[in-house]
């Protein structure tokens, strides 16, 4: 194998529920996962029934241009249809960004604690990863992205901007991000990723397609795997003017998102009932927590997505043990140890029992 590749990390997820099951000898129906940001609601029904209407097409080849879900985005976000790419998981747009755009010993940037794909498409491509330190409150630090990509000379190709972040939850305010794309060099690529924008508060909400009509070298991912609940079908987009967004329709996979997720993208992007009653339970689960952690006398981040960073103890291995005592319980939420954080632990926001559940627990532990 090549040297960049062997040195990769491979990506950890949340532990599964039926491995935790049969690891701690639990019964599977009352394991609580809180521990990939997916939407506790499930899947929009409104998505699975045309899910299940797609699924007679199955003996044919998806629609490799995704022409019906280009259409309706295109109409929705007020730009052309080919300023979107599709991909299988935003995921996918963040590895094509990074192989259409960094070659080997180019660099790519992002800050510390940021979401933990970009290291890996980073490396993917043999490309130098530059870690940027966080602001004190573990959020980004523009100002310092906008120094390495200046010192780094000709070597930068892209940089990535989580808004809000994962696993951190922090936010940047479109004064902040708006500021930055002003002074990037038009030669470097910048990723906004918007995984978790469909969360942002209204007074925190900003329309990043008036900074893809300005700037050629923005490209904004979104996913459809939290707020519209599609996490297992893989789909994701990106938006770009033309030149960029024909750049990565070269190297995508001709058939990189399924028939299903397209159709069932389709149904949830018209769904608004579903993600208003998400967004709605999002925000009282939000609450639920943080005041539990205040009671309780613990330390968490202020985040503008759909889970929270809590800090669990100050012992070095705090977060590791504390994860432990809760898999015992049933209970799956995700360590962060490999983003710099081994005293916390992140918490995806679930059913209010669910939250509920979870606290007890956590309560129980920490005595
Ligand atoms: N960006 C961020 C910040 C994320 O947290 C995630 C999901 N963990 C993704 C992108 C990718 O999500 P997906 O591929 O499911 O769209």
């Amino acid at each position: 194998g090549l040297k960049h590749i062997q040195a990769i990390a491979p990506y950890v997820g949340g532990r599964p529920i039926s491995e935790v099951a049969r690891e701690y000898g639990l019964d599977e129906s009352k394991i609580i996962k809180l521990a990939s940001n997916e939407n506790p609601l499930g899947m929009p029904q409104s998505a699975h029934d045309a899910m299940l209407k797609a699924a007679s097409d199955l003996g044919r080849y998806p629609d490799s241009n995704g022409f019906e879900l280009k259409n309706v985005l295109s109409k929705r976000l007020g730009i052309p249809t080919n300023w979107i790419t599709l991909g299988n998981g935003s995921n996918d747009i963040l590895e094509l960004t990074a192989r259409a755009v960094a070659d080997t010993d180019d660099e790519i940037i992002f800050s510390k604690h940021a979401f933990a794909v970009y290291p890996l498409a980073t490396q993917a491509v043999g490309a130098r990863a530059i870690e940027v330190a966080a602001t004190p409150y573990y959020g980004h630090d523009l100002e310092a992205m906008l120094k390495a990509i200046q010192t780094s000379g000709a070597k930068a190709k892209l940089v990535f901007v989580a808004n809000p972040n994962n696993p951190t939850g922090s936010y940047l305010s479109a004064q902040e991000i708006e500021a930055f794309l002003e002074k990037v060099p038009a030669n470097v690529i910048v990723v906004l990723d918007e995984a978790y924008n469909e969360y942002l508060l209204p007074d925190q909400q900003y329309n990043a397609i008036d900074w893809v009509k300005r700037f050629s070298n923005l490209i904004v991912s979104r996913s459809f795997s939290k707020a519209y609940g599609l996490a297992g079908l893989r789909i994701g987009y990106g938006i770009a003017q033309p030149v960029l967004t024909d750049l990565l329709n070269r190297i995508r996979q001709p058939f990189n998102v399924n028939s299903l997720a397209q159709a069932a993208a389709i149904a949830a992007l018209q769904d608004t009932a579903f993600l208003q009653k998400g967004y709605d339970l999002n925000r009282a689960g939000y609450l639920q927590l943080t005041d539990a952690f205040e009671e309780m006398g613990l330390t968490y981040l202020p985040s503008a997505g759909n889970f929270v960073l809590v800090k669990v103890g100050d012992e070095a291995d705090a977060g590791a043990k504390v994860n432990l005592a809760l898999l015992k319980r049933g209970i799956i939420v995700r360590p962060v140890a490999n983003y710099g954080l081994p005293q916390w632990l992140r918490i995806s926001i679930g059913l209010p029992e669910e939250n509920a559940a979870f606290i007890d627990a956590l309560r129980a532990i920490l005595g």
